[in-house]
């Protein structure tokens, strides 16, 4: 049965809904929408010039409907007069093919369709910097390995706590948080879940990193590399298939290396096979390739895969077994877009299974010392150009995540690559000045 919004704000005190949806750039857009009116709004969805957000349509098109999925609504832990809640966008009465959220339910609907379900956990890494962005928040943490400092993560309590307490006072079950590897930087895991309640949790957590950031006077960023030679944010994703009811693991062979099923073999090789075109959607920035490919940070390393390899229980490569049952995608980073994120797994894992992919052989070797010795994987997309390159050659997943999808992203992110282009660089003025 569907959660009525109207009975909903009733019982919680709710004065306001924001339906909230997400652009192709991951911008998070929405309508606070008072709790009197949500009763016509939860059936028709809140209107929209979707021109004004990217989704590449034009100011002729006519009004995008955001229809709010009432299972997703949270009512916010700090300010409990409003609730958030994920919608999906309609057209004159038809999905919106290229919004994130269509595509991900899409390939849910397709997995599903096989007898799949996907179950996921995210690690959105993230900095707490100063107001205006130019700095760290805290001048006391400089040291050369910050991981885990316990003094640092105890100076950020106050923030790191009350995120904390939401999460579970929401029963997302988190159950860690630390100072991560960069000065600055942290990480908070919850419990993994069907994808798309990862996606809407991971877009919520941050909404909320950055809220409680705010209200203690500081500022939180997710972008992939925001700090030249200290590590970057990834937003690393666990991944296992289970049966429809989720009661039993299908990567989970305790007879099998590293635990991992045949058929989780076959899911990881089709995330080996399109690696380097999916990373057009989870190194979706010209910064999230200053984190990928990266010289050595500060710490000594940048815990960020160079090539298109797997392992086991070892950090340094793309794709890590860490135990039975699941595989950790270390590729994508934290500028990635929540549900394109889970989107093109699915559809390059589904890939995978349909054509029994190989991964290929695993290499159980330190990448960033001894890398130079593997000669049979490819090396990762070097800038954002070559790997929307692959993304477009790549016509299997682009027809996975559907061609009106595929085409839209592609010109958005030509668009960005071009601007990019443009800008005139002190760097490139300092070393051909005197040629
Ligand atoms: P690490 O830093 O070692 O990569 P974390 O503890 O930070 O690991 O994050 C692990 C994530 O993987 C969490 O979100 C966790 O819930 C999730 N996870 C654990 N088991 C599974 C599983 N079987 N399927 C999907 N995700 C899982
Ligand atoms: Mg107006
Ligand atoms: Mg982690
Ligand atoms: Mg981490
Ligand atoms: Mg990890």
């Amino acid at each position: 049965m569907t959660l009525d919004l109207s009975t909903f704000a009733r019982d919680k005190g709710v004065k306001y809904f924001m339906i909230s949806y997400t652009d192709l750039c991951g911008g998070q857009r929405a309508k606070l929408v008072p709790a009197e009116a949500i009763a016509d709004m939860q059936k028709d969805g809140a209107g929209f010039a979707g021109f004004a957000t990217w989704l590449d349509l034009t100011p002729a098109h006519p009004d995008l409907f955001a229809v709010p999925d009432a299972s997703s609504v949270i009512q916010l832990p700090w300010k409990k007069d409003v609730a958030w809640v994920a919608a999906d966008c309609v057209m004159e009465g038809r999905p919106v093919e290229q919004a994130p959220r269509v595509v991900l339910k899409k390939l849910i609907a397709e997995a599903a369709r096989e007898g799949l379900r996907v179950k996921t956990g995210v690690e959105p890494e993230f900095f707490l910097i100063s107001p205006d962005g130019s700095k760290i928040s805290d001048a006391f943490d400089t040291a050369e390995k910050p991981c885990y400092d316990q003094q640092a993560v105890m100076r950020r309590y106050d923030v790191i706590a009350e995120i904390c307490d939401y999460m579970l006072e929401l029963g997302w079950k988190p159950y860690q948080n630390d100072h991560e590897d960069a000065n600055g930087q942290f990480e908070m895991n919850w419990e993994y879940d069907d994808a798309l309640r990862t996606a809407d949790k991971h877009s919520f957590f941050k909404f909320m990193v950055k809220s409680v950031a705010e209200k203690h006077g500081l500022r939180a960023t997710f972008m992939p590399k925001p700090f030249k030679g200290l590590t970057g944010n990834g937003c690393h994703c666990h991944i296992s298939v289970w049966d429809l009811e989720g009661e039993v693991n299908a990567f989970a062979d305790n007879w099998a290396d590293f635990g991992l099923s045949e058929r989780g073999r076959h899911f990881l090789g089709g995330i080996m096979k399109h690696a380097s075109a999916l990373a057009a959607v989870t190194n979706p920035t010209v910064n999230s390739y200053k984190r990928i490919n990266a010289p050595r940070t500060l710490s000594g390393a940048t815990w960020a895969p160079i090539s298109v390899t797997w392992t086991g229980n070892n950090r340094t490569h793309m794709v890590r077994v860490p135990g039975p049952g699941r595989f950790e995608l270390r590729l994508p980073d934290g500028a990635v877009n929540p549900y394109l994120l889970q989107a093109i797994i699915i559809a390059a894992g589904l890939s995978g299974m349909r054509s029994k992919a190989d991964p290929g052989r695993h290499y159980d070797i330190d990448m960033y010392r001894e890398g130079h010795m593997v000669t049979d994987a490819p090396k990762l997309p070097l800038n954002l150009l070559d790997a929307l390159r692959e993304y477009g050659r790549n016509t299997e997943l682009a027809e996975a995540l559907g061609s009106e999808f595929s085409a839209a992203y592609l010109k958005l992110k030509q668009g960005e690559w071009n601007t990019y282009c443009s800008q005139f660089t002190e760097w490139e003025h300092q070393t051909t000045l005197d040629v």
